[in-house]
């Protein structure tokens, strides 16, 4: 059979799960926040989320470190990114799963990498104390259209196949999933069949701290042992990319791995929004693994007698479809520190854009404020009144996504999201009173500049 060929699908009646105030899907950091920030602001809120925890690619995607919460300003570097995510940074430490910042590139990032099974508890606590009613292993599937609007989405459980109504959705998919079948216009990667190349994260245990850190405790030190050990041993170790990030976590004798690099038979970026091409790009990921293992334990100093603790649940992606909402971020915007009159929050993260082999980053020019506001508008899509798309599905372009994706910024949108969608009573989304969105997002300690 071939595979253009279709069936028609009958129709069938569906049993409602309930009706909502607002309905987010995806518990990544988008989705944590506008949860969060939605049912403290008094919306009865329910989270939709595939797996049975939360974090996104923070977890699922084995990313262990947030990216974007600190920039540089008048030269110190600063936690720029406030809000709801200080409460999770609290429980995790609580829990013991916060590790120290890290500073690299000449001190112009820094980040903080965590213990992904404290990630999973403390965003279940935070979210249970929000008041925010959690739905695991329920994927979204489609959605009911009622004219502009959003009636339902409708989900596919263990409980079989439901639908799910709210006054408000929040799409936090990480692939605009909700968006799109609703019709929103969106580009998918760089809109010429590629985007940011996706990876597959793993972790090493049981590591010899002090003989790694001092080899390879530098950001991308890893980098000299990987060109060495070609120059020494043509043809024994095939790297797919340069600019390997290999770090330590809370305890140094555990390393994160951000190495792996997955194309499709074109040999352009895995499309993560294709079932056939995410299925491949697991199966390449896990091979790359244990290929770059062999040469950690075979040249790298320290990592001799390791081994793998973990292979993330499911491959990393960076860029899928980003939806065109009532602005767009651009890379230029990054490179130019943007003011924006509606600004809901900081993104302090440069563009790192991962293309065919390697890394190119792109830093934004003003030294003394190191870092650009993100717009209201970007969370407001085209042409459906009751949808916000928040994360890195939201409005953006290519470049401009290479640098707001990381988590902060996600954290950022969600909780705009969340606290414009709990007040929104019925109104189109796109009429908010950016000014007291703006007030209620600093109230609740959201740091907004201007
Ligand atoms: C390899 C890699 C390394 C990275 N490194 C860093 C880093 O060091 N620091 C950093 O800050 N950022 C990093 N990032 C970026 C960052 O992790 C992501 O961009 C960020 O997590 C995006 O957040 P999000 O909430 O928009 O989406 P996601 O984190 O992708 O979360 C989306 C959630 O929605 C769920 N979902 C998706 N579709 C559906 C559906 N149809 N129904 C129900 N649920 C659904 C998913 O299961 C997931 O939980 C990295 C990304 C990758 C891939």
């Amino acid at each position: 059979m071939s595979s253009s060929s279709t069936l028609l699908e009958p129709a069938r009646t569906l049993p409602v799960f309930g009706d909502y105030d607002v309905v987010v899907i995806g518990g990544g950091p988008a989705g944590l926040a506008a949860s969060a920030s939605a049912a403290r602001h008094g919306a009865r809120t329910l989270l939709i989320e595939r797996y049975g925890f939360l974090g996104g690619m923070g977890t699922a995607g084995g990313v262990t470190n947030f990216a974007g919460l600190y920039g540089r300003r008048n030269g110190e570097m600063h936690q720029l990114v406030h809000g709801v995510v200080d409460e999770l940074l609290d429980r995790l430490d609580a829990l013991g799963g916060l590790n120290q910042p890290q500073d690299g590139m000449q001190g112009r990032i820094r980040v903080r990498s965590y213990d992904t099974s404290a990630y999973k508890c403390a965003a279940d606590q935070l979210l249970i104390a929000a008041g925010v009613e959690l739905l695991f292993h329920a994927q979204a599937a489609a959605v009911i259209m009622k004219g502009p609007r959003i009636d339902a989405v409708v989900i596919e459980t263990k409980s079989g196949r439901q639908a799910v109504r709210a006054s408000v959705f929040i799409d936090c998919s990480g692939d605009a999933d909700v968006a799109a079948w609703a019709g929103v216009p969106h580009e998918i990667g760089d809109g010429q069949g590629s985007g940011l190349f996706p990876t597959t994260m793993f972790r090493v245990g049981h590591v010899d701290a002090a003989a790694a850190l001092a080899a390879v405790g530098e950001f991308q030190a890893i980098n000299r042992y990987m060109a060495q050990a070609q120059s020494d041993h043509p043809g024994r170790y095939q790297f797919p990319r340069e600019g390997a990030i290999l770090r330590p976590q809370i305890k140094p004798s555990e390393w994160r791995a951000n190495v792996t690099q997955l194309k499709n038979a074109q040999g352009q970026a895995m499309n993560g929004v294709d079932a056939r091409e995410l299925s491949q790009g697991e199966i390449d990921g896990r091979r790359q693994i244990a290929d770059y293992f062999h040469f950690l334990r075979e040249q790298v100093p320290g990592f001799a007698q390791a081994s793998i603790i973990e292979i993330a649940p499911q491959v990393g992606i960076r860029e899928t479809r980003r939806i065109a909402g009532q602005y767009a971020l651009t890379g230029q915007d990054i490179l130019n520190s943007a003011r924006f009159d509606d600004s809901m929050g900081i993104n302090a993260w440069p563009m790192e854009l991962h293309q065919h082999g390697r890394i190119e980053w792109g830093f934004p020019t003003d030294p003394l404020r190191a870092y650009n506001d993100l717009p209201w508008r970007m969370l407001v899509p085209q042409g459906v009144d009751n949808l916000l798309v928040a994360g890195r599905c939201a409005s953006m372009t290519h470049e401009g996504q290479s640098a707001a994706r990381a988590s902060g910024a996600c954290f950022v949108m969600g909780q705009a999201a969340g606290t414009a969608a709990a007040h929104s009573a019925g109104s189109p989304l796109v009429e908010t009173d950016v000014k007291q969105l703006q007030q209620w997002l600093r109230a609740d300690g959201a740091y907004i500049e201007g």
